[in-house]
């Protein structure tokens, strides 16, 4: 049991699982293995839509049963050795006939689905975060409307022609035009105005999100909302009230991120310093910017503390000692392969690299 204990694989599930925790406040087993790569978030997301050949989930998990059962043991133990609390969602779409419940397994069986769909959460976590955690695993996703691309087609009641740039509903894996899905009083509203999205959809009684296959990306990308007239109107009205007030606060937000980036370059160049004694400052400071644009807009804590950790500073420092102190670039701009370039300048990087060191 030792020897399982610190497994590899063991330590895999664990890091999926620490990391969806962190990042949703509260994790599921399907959550950790799409995490893991086991299950293509692309999966995921056309069975949360009822797509056709998506009916059920499990066979999409690319794993044998037990390296599922596996991950499965593991998680469990994870979490309660943790001291978790487990915090029922809700596998569930919105439809035209309302709210339909998603299948995980091939069989149904009423105890494997609610494990599927338990989340855990932390135990001390405050009773108004509980309310909104469960709020959120418990609404069904929105109603998805898809943009048609590709291959005509014909609505499955009405037989009307469906054409590229066709809005479309889903039901039962049968194509609907909007007035058979009852959606065609609703306007369209396209992507872009964040603050009027979001109020547009709190004010309409119905509202669907528009969405478009990318081949070139194979996944689906947001084009916009469906939303009530009515809707639209409102959100337009409280925009118009508070955009004086909404342009300060982005002033403010993107000082603030100057200023972080600021703080962060500084850091880096110290810490550049601090590990290569021997490296110019001026340059120390050009790898730090370089290093500061490239983190810039996410200088939270965990990029910035990942950015400092000493073998991404060694990565940040080689890349510029091969760019600027190397013929690299030149090799690379002769025609030299990108990979045989590099073993031809590698030996002049360690030189360099030993000398800031202070070897
Ligand atoms: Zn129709």
């Amino acid at each position: 049991m030792a020897e399982l204990f610190h497994s590899p694989f063991r330590q895999r599930v664990v890091r999926a699982a620490e990391a969806v925790l962190q990042r949703n406040g509260s994790v599921g087993p399907l959550d950790v293995f799409q995490e893991m790569r086991l299950l293509p978030p692309s999966h995921f997301q056309n069975w949360c839509k009822g797509l056709e050949g998506f009916k059920v989930l499990l066979p999409r998990i690319q794993a044998g049963p037990a390296k599922i059962q596996q991950t499965i043991d593991f998680f469990k133990a994870w979490a309660t050795e943790k001291g978790l609390v487990p915090v029922e969602a809700a596998h569930t779409r919105l439809g035209v006939h309302g709210v339909e419940t998603l299948q995980v397994t091939e069989h149904g069986d009423p105890a494997w689905e609610a494990f599927y769909r338990t989340h855990y959460a932390p135990r001390d976590l405050p009773a108004k975060k509980v309310a909104r955690l469960v709020a959120k695993l418990q609404k069904p996703p929105d109603l998805v409307v898809f943009e048609k691309v590709g291959d005509a087609g014909k609505c499955s009641e009405c037989q009307t022609e469906l054409l590229p740039g066709d809005f479309l509903l889903l039901e039962k894996g049968q194509p609907l035009c909007l007035t058979c899905a009852d959606l065609d009083q609703l306007v369209f509203l396209p992507a872009g105005n964040t603050a009027l999205s979001r109020r547009s959809r709190q004010h309409s009684s119905l509202a669907a999100v528009v969405v478009r296959f990318s081949r070139a990306r194979n996944h689906y990308e947001r084009q916009g909302l469906l939303v009530t007239e009515a809707g639209l109107a409102k959100a337009e009205a409280l925009c118009e009230l508070d955009a004086p007030t909404r342009t300060i606060a982005r002033e403010r937000a993107a000082r603030a991120r100057t200023a972080a980036d600021h703080q962060f370059v500084t850091e880096l160049t110290r810490a550049i310093v601090q590990q290569y004694p021997g490296c110019p400052i001026a340059e120390a400071g050009h790898i730090a910017e370089h290093t500061g644009r490239r983190n810039s807009g996410r200088v939270g804590r965990s990029a910035a503390g990942r950015a400092l950790d000493a073998s991404a500073l060694e990565l940040a420092v080689v890349a510029h000692i091969r760019h600027v102190h190397t013929n690299y670039d030149e090799l690379l701009m002769g025609g030299t392969a990108r990979l045989d370039a590099r073993a031809l300048v590698r030996g002049h990087i360690h030189r360099v690299l030993a000398e800031w060191s202070g070897m």
